[in-house]
């Protein structure tokens, strides 16, 4: 309804006009490769680990984002996931599946939301973004996972006590196809991602591949 009322304006520069306007557009930086085979972290050559994943665990097989987690990236999700703007889930499979190859996998699953703010918000940003990313790509987007109790606090925990907490949180809610794609808004840590995928490691897939809008780069 809202979308109906309010003119629409730019998530990132707030110009009135389109919900993502040209110049914005342009100005989010694209993750293009070489990036590392497994964390999707940006490098100088591509290789298959790097200073940021190597040595950690991690359940998922490899994770792309599409830009890079700065001022605008963030504006943009912001928007996206606080004010519910389901037109930015569509900007949003554009821009991913214009830097992301599709992933050769069966379905797409996606990061299930808090749920007490998924019932506030209606909508999980996750979920539309899987859900846009499959009609692009031509796969299945499937509800996989359940987020089981709300997060706790992360602020100050290492990475492995906060791989720890999140683990504990996501679980199957039924069976995973054998090579499935993860969607979620963005990669911080990989804790999150990891966990998804260890979950659905659990339900039966033997390959996930992480797929996001935008990722941090440190
Ligand atoms: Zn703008
Ligand atoms: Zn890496």
């Amino acid at each position: 309804m809202l979308e109906l009322l309010l003119p629409e304006r730019c998530a990132v520069c707030t110009r009135p006009g389109l919900p993502l306007c040209d110049a914005c557009r342009d100005a989010l930086v694209r993750l293009r490769e070489p990036v590392c085979g497994r964390c999707g972290s940006p490098g100088a050559w591509p290789v298959k680990r790097c200073a940021e994943c190597s040595g950690r665990r991690l359940a998922f097989a490899s994770a792309r984002g599409a830009i890079v987690y700065d001022d605008r990236a963030r504006s943009f999700v912001r928007e996206w996931k606080e004010r519910g703007r389901r037109k930015l889930a569509q900007l949003a499979a554009a821009i991913v599946s214009e830097v992301v190859p599709r992933p050769e996998c069966h379905a797409l699953a996606y990061v299930p939301g808090d749920p007490e703010r998924a019932l506030r918000r209606g909508d999980v940003a996750p979920r539309g973004l899987s859900l846009a990313l499959g009609r692009r790509w031509e796969l299945p987007t499937m509800d996989l996972l359940r987020r089981d109790r709300s997060l706790p606090r992360q602020r100050g925990l290492s990475l492995a006590e906060r791989r720890r907490n999140v683990r504990g949180t996501v679980s199957p809610v039924s069976e995973s196809p054998h090579v499935v794609a993860l969607v979620d808004d963005v990669y911080t840590s990989g804790v999150t991602a990891d966990a998804c995928a260890a979950a659905l490691r659990r339900a039966g897939a033997r390959r996930v591949e992480v797929v996001t809008l935008a990722r941090a780069v440190r």
